[in-house]
């Protein structure tokens, strides 16, 4: 294990104490204080402050009860969380996840991760996630409603679109939101639209929401590609998952001209060497709500493997688009192996930290989910912005948005790094030193609280 900067390794001894047997949470605190020794040395007055412990602990850690009846007439409890970290840059904000992996490890590692992320993009927004134990994966559409509604009778208190603005995030999609949206604006009798995000287009959306997290993911490696005097045109890539995000980086990369050969779901990943068919994955997963195996019953030529890794099919840039921790220290020596130039997470903390430090001593560029995926949340900030003035706007308008939105956070990466005189991770350094100093320079003039 890397050693801390000394100052830094007491607060993180006292981060693991105080929040016993959360191992993501300790994951992505450890990876962002690997990155802060050099401004610990530049500004010692945010230690004087403790902005970092301060920022360590949540502003406010919500769970309830989240009681509701299934279609056979039975009583189900499931456990809600909304993890409300930060608030020094604008109201909380961050996606809701429902699956059956959630606890509160899981909420304060999003939810940490997202007061960088959300701070990278320049927009007003603090960080927070929230979400359920709730698993959706075979519920029938009577009982997603149901069990939203109730998570929203208790949580609708805690939001405001000037307090806390939820959105999706795994297990919850635009469907979802339409419930969430519903139960709020009845129980408050106000059209608050501000109040979430990733709204369907005809109550207040925003065009590109859907697909911004996929596309800014791509976006962001373009801008790598580009530093590189290179691009998309002939590259092969893999994507993994096949939900929201992974479905439109595969739009992306093949708008782009590259070609994406493989993606998952969490039984098996496929292969097609002519290209995916997204049209034909889109009506699969998004559709239907099938399993990606289905795919090879309409294209003979494909081959589905159950089980194995997605990370042992070659490739030329690699995007980790499903969970944490999906790529470890064996997938990271594959694709190493195979010849990959980068790797960037349009996921949460895809790569472990192990997988992590294999690409950079091998020189494969890796960038992290909190500069790559920042576009799905700095998208939701220009929903409530058209929401804020009664607005809305086209396609292309808000797309360019975005694109300049990525290509501004891969510079403040590459400038920052720079400042520091940093060299091995340009990415991972310069995305945790720049969206700390934002927040914490902001923490600083904010006073104790
Ligand atoms: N869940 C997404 C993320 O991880 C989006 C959050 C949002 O739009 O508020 O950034």
């Amino acid at each position: 294990m890397p050693q801390l900067h000394p100052r830094l390794e007491a607060i993180f001894d006292e981060v693991i104490h105080t929040n016993p047997g959360e191992a993501e949470f300790h994951q992505a605190v450890f990876e962002v204080f690997e990155s802060l020794g050099p401004v610990v040395e530049k500004h010692p007055e945010y230690v004087d402050a403790e902005i970092i412990r301060r920022l360590c602990e949540p502003e406010r850690q919500l769970i309830f009860r989240v009681p509701w009846v299934d279609d056979a007439g039975r009583v189900q409890v499931n456990r809600g969380f909304r993890v409300e970290f930060n608030s020094a840059l604008g109201p909380y904000k961050g996606g809701l996840r429902f699956h059956p992996s959630v606890y509160l490890g899981i909420m304060k590692f999003l939810g940490f991760e997202q007061i960088f992320k959300n701070a990278l993009t320049s927009l007003p927004i603090g960080g927070a996630k929230g979400g359920s134990d709730f698993d959706p994966k075979g519920r029938s559409e009577a009982e997603v409603m149901r069990f939203c509604q109730s998570f929203m009778t208790e949580l609708y208190r805690h939001l405001g679109e000037y307090t806390d603005v939820p959105a999706g995030d795994i297990g919850v999609g635009s469907r979802e939101i339409g419930y969430l949206f519903g139960q709020y604006k009845r129980i408050t009798n106000r059209y608050e639209s501000g109040v979430l995000t990733g709204k369907g287009y005809a109550y207040g959306g925003s065009l590109v929401r859907t697909e911004a997290t996929g596309y800014g993911t791509v976006f962001f490696v373009n801008e790598i590609l580009r530093s590189k005097g290179d691009d998309f045109a002939g590259k092969r890539v893999v994507v993994s998952g096949s939900g929201n995000v992974a479905i439109f980086a595969i739009e992306k990369v093949h708008q782009l001209g590259g070609k994406v050969v493989a993606c998952s779901d969490s039984s098996g990943y496929i292969v097609d060497e002519n290209g995916i068919d997204l049209e034909l994955v889109k009506d699969i997963k998004l559709e239907k709500r099938g399993r990606i195996k289905d795919y090879v019953d309409t294209v003979k030529s494909a081959k589905y493997v159950a089980g194995g890794s997605i990370w042992d099919v070659q490739c030329d840039i690699a995007l980790p688009c499903a969970t944490q921790n999906e790529v470890d220290e064996a997938d990271a020596n594959s694709l190493i192996k195979s010849g990959a130039i980068i790797v960037a997470e349009g996921a949460n903390m895809p790569c472990t930290p192990e997988a992590i430090r294999a690409f950079t001593q091998a020189g494969v560029v890796y960038a992290p989910g909190k500069a790559v995926n920042a576009g799905g949340v700095a998208t939701s900030a220009l929903e409530m912005q058209q929401n804020a003035s009664r607005d809305s706007w086209s396609f292309e308008y808000t797309e360019a948005r975005l694109s300049e939105i990525m290509k501004n956070i891969h510079e403040t990466c590459v400038e920052t790094a720079d400042e520091y005189g940093l060299k091995d991770n340009i990415y991972s350094d310069g995305a945790n030193i720049a969206g700390f100093n934002k927040v914490a320079s902001a923490m600083l003039a904010l006073g104790v609280i």
